[in-house]
Formats: C-alpha cells, structure tokens, sequence
C-alpha cells in the first residue's frame, strides 16, 4: 500500500518508520514547496501533487493548516482520510465548536469576536478572565491572548485589531479563562468499520504555550470513560478514519474539550514504546482498511520533547528504557527537534527514572524535568 501524507514534517516521518514492517510506504506532501518527499530524507520521490494522487492508494494528513483547494482536490480523488471536515474544523477554531457543539461534548464556553463590540458583547457573555485564540492558523500557543482585567482591554483589542489586519484573519475565538487541575489528552482511532480502540489517558505539561512532557499510566476508570464518551460522539459525528486527538482541561474530575487533532499527535509519541501498537501504526492501519492494533499501555511511559537541541549527553542512552528518536531537522530556537520516551514498570519508578535523566540535562533546556 501507498500512503500520501499532507505535511511533510516530524509526523509523516515517524508514519513512515511505522509502516515500513506493514509493507506501507508513505510518500509526503510539502505543502510549502508543493514537492512530493521521502518522510525520511526529504528526496523529491514524485513529479507533483497530481501525479501523487494517481499513484498513492490512500491520502491523509499531518497537520490541519492546509489551504482549502488543496483539501478539496484531495477529497475529490476518494481517498482521503479521515474527511476533509475534520481537517478544516482542526484548523479553524470556529468550525472546531461548531463541531463540539453538535456533538453534544463539553467546552470552554466563548464567542467569536471579529470587532470591538463584539469583543464587549463577549466580556458581558463569558466574563474575565479570558483567553482569545485566533481562528485559524494557531499552534503552540501562537496566536493567543490573555485579557485578565477590564483595564487590559483596550490594549489587547489593539494588538488583536494589528494581528487580525496583518495576518488577513478575520475572526478570534473568546473562550473562558478554565482553571484546571491539569490537562489530559486521549488519543484514538477508528477504523473504516466504525470501530474505536483508544489509548490511556496522558497528563501533559506544558512550558510556554509548548508540550514539554506527557506521561501515560494506568489512571482513573471514571476519568477514563469519560474521555472516551467524548471521543466516540466526535468521531462517530465525523465518520472519522484515522488516529484523533482529543485535548482536555480536566477541572475536578469534569472534563472540558480544549480541542482537538485530527491526526497524530505530540502527546500520543509515548505510544513507540508504551503501547502495544503505536498511534503512528494504527493510523495508517486505520486509514488502509486494516484491522486496529491493541491501543493497551504495556508499562507506565513518559515522552519529554527535546525543544530547540540538536544534541543532548550520550550517556542518556545507558538508562535502560531510554529512546531517542531525533526528527532531522535544522536546529532553531525552541522548535521541535525530537523527543525522548523513558519507561518504568510502576509509577513510582517512572517519576524516578525521569528524575535520572533530568540529572544528565542542561535544566534551561528541560525546564518540564526541573520544575
Ligand atoms: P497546540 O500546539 O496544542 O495545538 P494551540 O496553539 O492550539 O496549541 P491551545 O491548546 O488552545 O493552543 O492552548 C495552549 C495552552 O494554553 C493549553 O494547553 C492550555 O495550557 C492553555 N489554555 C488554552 N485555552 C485555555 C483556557 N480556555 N483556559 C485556560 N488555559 C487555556
Ligand atoms: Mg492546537
Ligand atoms: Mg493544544
């Protein structure tokens, strides 16, 4: 089988890791450069998107900001997974509670604010404090403000108003301020058959609007439930093929959708070496028309992101359940370089083999280890 991936980035290239023992090959699409790459070594592998299309059995994506007419084009060939609505309602924050709505799934409450009245119809709506994310093209915490007080506002209107002007976005999402315990996501798939196998729940930190840590361990049934509940309402809403993410606040024991990913994601990394089947696998097992692997947690495993290193001590690679897995990429400030999964057989021993590796690494670059 072939697979197209839209995105040619970190995704793709561990899609393509996991596929290769299936005998699935994944080619990826640059969106940027519109060349068609190998995952692994970025080689021009095809002529062009439309050549592509003819020659790949199934196409899907690693990432939600794609130019609409490349998603139509991609849907109008068939096989596209896991929908184009998806992919849009991934990317556009306004289309995402559109979707949560319907589906029936709790959420952060807000209002779409696209002037400064409406700015003050969502302030009398929702209340302070607040969180305004723009609608689309948002990730890592871009694109986002924080109005804590009456007296902030006219100062974050303005550099709303400059953003909105400069970036030709149209429109902000005004969402309650949560104040959460922690933040949780569940990771998913469902198959062509309908069918839903999802992972553990995974506690995420994050440093600077940024994952920095995820750890996946055996935890609460009821939380757990929930959790799933929700992912079945949205998936089945959708008619989803493929591996979703699910990002939740989790205020005292209630869960709130933040939102989600119609893809693989950061938080699901820790599936290479915690899971039966990793998220990379089942979804090209979903969107293939293969049966899902088991989503059971082998052991409890934490995945730290390695944020903006090109290099860390070898020395990590002694401890015994310690796995790099390095993207390739050009080293630049705080970007996404690799991540590392670290396994224990209990909890307790997990939070002290981390505390292990913190000791080997530099805590301004690790500050998620340190805290
Ligand atoms: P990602 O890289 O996960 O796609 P993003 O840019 O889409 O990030 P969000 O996940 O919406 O951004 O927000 C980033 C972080 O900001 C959240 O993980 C959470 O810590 C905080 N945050 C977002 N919305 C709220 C909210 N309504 N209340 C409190 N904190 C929030
Ligand atoms: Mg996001
Ligand atoms: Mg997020």
């Amino acid at each position: 089988m072939k697979v197209l991936v839209l995105g040619s980035g970190q995704l793709a290239r561990m899609m393509s890791l996991a596929g290769a023992p299936l005998n699935i090959e994944v080619f990826a699409y640059d969106v940027a450069t519109g060349k068609v790459v190998h995952p692994l070594t970025q080689q021009v592998m095809l002529k062009g998107l439309d050549t592509a299309l003819t020659y790949t059995d199934v196409i899907t994506a690693e990432f939600e900001h794609i130019p609409h007419e490349i998603l139509d084009i991609c849907e109008r060939s068939g096989k596209f997974q896991p929908t184009t609505t998806a992919i849009k309602a991934g990317g556009d924050r306004r289309l995402e509670k559109n979707l949560l709505d319907n589906a029936g799934v709790a959420n952060a409450p807000y209002h779409i604010v696209t002037s400064r009245a409406e700015l003050d119809a969502a302030i009398a709506k929702i209340g302070l404090p607040m969180v305004l994310k723009s609608a689309l093209g948002g990730y890592d915490g871009k694109g986002q403000w924080r109005l804590k007080e009456a007296g902030q506002v006219e100062a974050v209107w303005q550099d709303m108003a400059d953003f909105m002007a400069q970036t030709e976005n149209q429109a902000i999402v005004a969402e309650a301020f949560i104040p959460f315990d922690r933040e949780v996501s569940l990771i998913g798939a469902r198959g062509r058959d309908g069918q839903i196998a999802v992972y553990p729940l995974t506690e995420n930190t994050h440093t600077n609007g940024v994952l920095s840590l995820s750890v996946a361990q055996e935890g609460d049934h009821a939380l757990q439930a929930q959790a799933e509940k929700m992912f079945t309402a949205l998936a089945n809403s959708l008619n989803y093929v493929g591996v979703l993410a699910i990002e939740f606040f989790d205020v005292n024991g209630q869960l709130l959708v933040n939102e989600i990913a119609p893809r693989v994601h950061n938080s699901g990394h820790w599936t290479q070496q915690g899971a039966e089947t990793c998220q990379f696998e089942n979804h090209l097992r979903a969107v293939t028309g293969l049966p899902l692997g088991s989503t059971a947690l082998i052991r409890p495993t934490a995945m730290v992101n390695i944020l903006g290193e090109d290099r860390l001590p070898t020395a990590i690679l002694a401890e015994p359940t310690c796995h790099i897995h390095w993207y390739g990429k050009e080293k630049r400030a705080g970007r996404k370089m690799g991540h590392i999964n670290l396994c224990a057989d209990t909890p307790a021993a997990l939070q002290e083999a981390l505390k292990q590796l913190a000791s080997h690494l530099d805590p301004d670059a690790f500050p998620a280890l340190h805290g």
